[in-house]
Parts: structure tokens; sequence; C-alpha cells
């Protein structure tokens, strides 16, 4: 993982997230639980708590869904959850996710050439 690519709320590395998420998992000896299967299985599960709170929203509802807090802090809190059990998928698997969304995005922009206006689908 590129120590180059950080976000911006205090800078932190997406590298640094994962150390601190396997040291959490260490420190409990869960680490024998994360096996590429159960994170996967895991990370499927945290995005389907993440739907679940859209599930019956009406397009407009979903769409205000963050103006009310505690369902802004229902999808913050999954969404974390699905990027947990991501990132720790990735590093027993020894993917780049950055990497590997970088490399995805360039072959994206060449399949879905833009006609000049911004939307390849017209
Ligand atoms: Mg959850």
């Amino acid at each position: 993982m590129s120590d180059s690519l950080q976000n911006q709320n205090g800078g932190r590395t997406v590298a640094e997230l994962q150390r601190r998420l396997a040291d959490f998992a260490a420190a409990r000896d869960w680490g024998q639980y994360h096996t590429p299967k159960n994170l996967v299985a895991a990370l499927s599960v945290e995005a389907g708590e993440l739907v679940e709170i859209f599930q019956w929203l009406t397009p407009d509802q979903s769409a205000r869904v963050m103006a009310d807090s505690a369902s802004a802090a229902r999808v913050e809190d999954e969404v974390a959850d699905v990027l947990a059990y991501l990132l720790q998928f990735c590093e027993v698997l020894g993917v780049d996710a950055l990497a590997a969304l970088e490399a995805k995005i360039e072959r994206n922009e060449t399949r879905f050439p833009t006609s000049g206006n911004g939307h390849s689908m017209e």
C-alpha cells in the first residue's frame, strides 16, 4: 500500500489502519479466525447490514438518510464494518486495495470512453 495515498482526516494511511486492525485482532487471538473465507463472508454480512438501513426507504428518503443523526450514525457504523473487513481480507491475501482500485478505474476509463460531454451512455 502506498504511503503517499492518505485520506484527508488526519493523514492516516490505509496501511496504518490495516496495521491497527491486525494488532486489534492479534491482541485478542482472533487471527486464527481471519481466513479469507471468513473475512469475505463477514464482509458480505456487513454489506447486507448497510443495505438493510435503506431497504424500505423511498429514493427520496434514501437520498436524505444522512440528515437524520441516528440514521447517519448507523450508516457510518456499517461503512466502517464493511471497510474494516475489506481491508483485513486484502491484508491476508496480500491485495493492495488502492492499487487494485486505481487499476480498475484506469481499465474502466478505457472501456467506457466519454463522447466528449461526460455521458458515455448516450
Ligand atoms: Mg455491522
